[in-house]
């Protein structure tokens, strides 16, 4: 606990305009929080906050975690921050591994050293990733972590995100900063672009145009889908019990699923014509791509602190990032000419 702390203020959100992170902004704001969001808008897009865009207790900040003075500005009035702004998406790592490097390892000790000196509490936000090629049956927090050559670019995600869990408790340990952390595991929902990679909504657009749904290598790599509005919550309660400090958490799914069975599930609920079509690893990513086998959650830790437990099924899930998806195509485009609301800090 830091001492002589004052009264609550704002709650900053790193990548507020992501995914995950624009949720998480809509439900702070629902209760009744004051948040700052910071993003650079490189994998976020302010469509994604356009339904809280006039909201008068957001502020919207438009610079990067990788620039120490924007950081230390955006936190100033906030005494918690929840840490989203990462470079995601396998595809993203695999073709920009620098680039995810330096956001991920730089950019998030320049949020942890802010928050020190803020005297501001940490959500940071891991993956399960971090567990690499580990087929556990239930991947436990303190489950060992199986890793690949570091020289195979699709490894520097796990070890850019293992390392900022190392430090996040270093500072814990050594400099007292309040934090916690969740692992995601394969977390989906509206607002999920099948950009960078992410299964779930590149099949969902497939069987939305008819084209054939691309499930890679032999589809029978299971996952355990976790719909964002179960883990949004769990997150903030995470964050707000103090016996989280310097704890990780699972989030994930409570159903494991192959991608095959996955995608014939998709075709099934879109009553889509689409067929399925195996592309091998080579095809789909660069020659000597690993894929993870299996990845199963064990989410008991979040349970036992926070009553955690993924409810949403898989096929509520599927519809919504369907509607999702016809909707953003209706609008004609990702980003929504609402860059005028963000206010540029450098
Ligand atoms: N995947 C697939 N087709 C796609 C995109 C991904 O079969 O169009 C596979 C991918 O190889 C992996 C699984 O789906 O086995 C989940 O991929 P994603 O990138 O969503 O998450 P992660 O690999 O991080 O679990």
């Amino acid at each position: 606990m830091y001492p002589g702390r004052g009264p609550r203020r704002k709650t900053l959100v790193t990548g507020g305009a992501g995914f995950v992170g624009s949720h998480l902004v809509e439900y702070l704001l629902e209760l009744g929080e004051d948040v700052v969001v910071l993003d650079d808008l490189s994998t976020g897009s302010t469509r994604n906050l356009a339904g809280v865009a006039d909201h008068p207790r957001l502020e919207m900040i438009h610079g990067s975690i990788l620039n120490p003075q924007t950081v230390a500005q955006a936190m100033r009035t906030c005494d918690r921050v929840f840490h989203l702004a990462a470079a995601v998406g396998v595809k993203l790592i695999v073709e920009q591994p620098l680039r995810g490097l330096r956001i991920n390892i730089h950019g998030t000790e320049n949020v942890l050293t802010a928050a020190i000196e803020q005297q501001a509490s940490v959500l940071l936000v891991s993956t399960s990733e971090v567990y690499g090629k580990n087929t556990a049956d239930r991947l436990r927090e303190d489950s060992d972590r199986v890793l690949g050559d570091p020289l195979l670019s699709r490894w520097t995600y796990a070890g850019a995100k293992g390392i900022d869990e190392a430090f996040a408790k270093a500072y814990h340990d050594q400099e007292g900063l309040e934090v916690s952390i969740v692992r995601l595991f394969n977390t989906v929902g509206p607002r999920q672009t099948g950009r960078y990679g992410m299964v779930l909504p590149n099949l969902v657009g497939q069987a939305l145009r008819g084209a054939p749904l691309t499930v890679f290598g032999d589809g029978l790599q299971t996952r355990c889908f976790s719909a964002v509005d179960d883990v949004v919550p769990a997150m903030v309660d995470i964050e707000r019990d103090p016996r989280s400090r310097g704890q990780a958490y699972n989030l994930g799914g409570a159903r494991e699923i192959s991608i095959l069975d996955l995608a014939r599930e998709i075709i099934r609920t879109l009553d889509s014509r689409s067929e399925i079509q195996l592309v091998p690893y080579e095809q789909a990513y660069a020659p000597g791509f690993e894929d993870m086998r299996r990845r199963v959650p064990d989410n008991t830790k979040a349970h036992d602190l926070v009553g955690y437990e993924p409810r949403t099924p898989l096929t509520t899930t599927i519809m919504r990032v369907a509607a999702d998806l016809l909707a953003r195509e209706r609008l004609g485009s990702d980003a929504m000419p609402l860059v005028g609301a963000f206010r540029g800090v450098n």
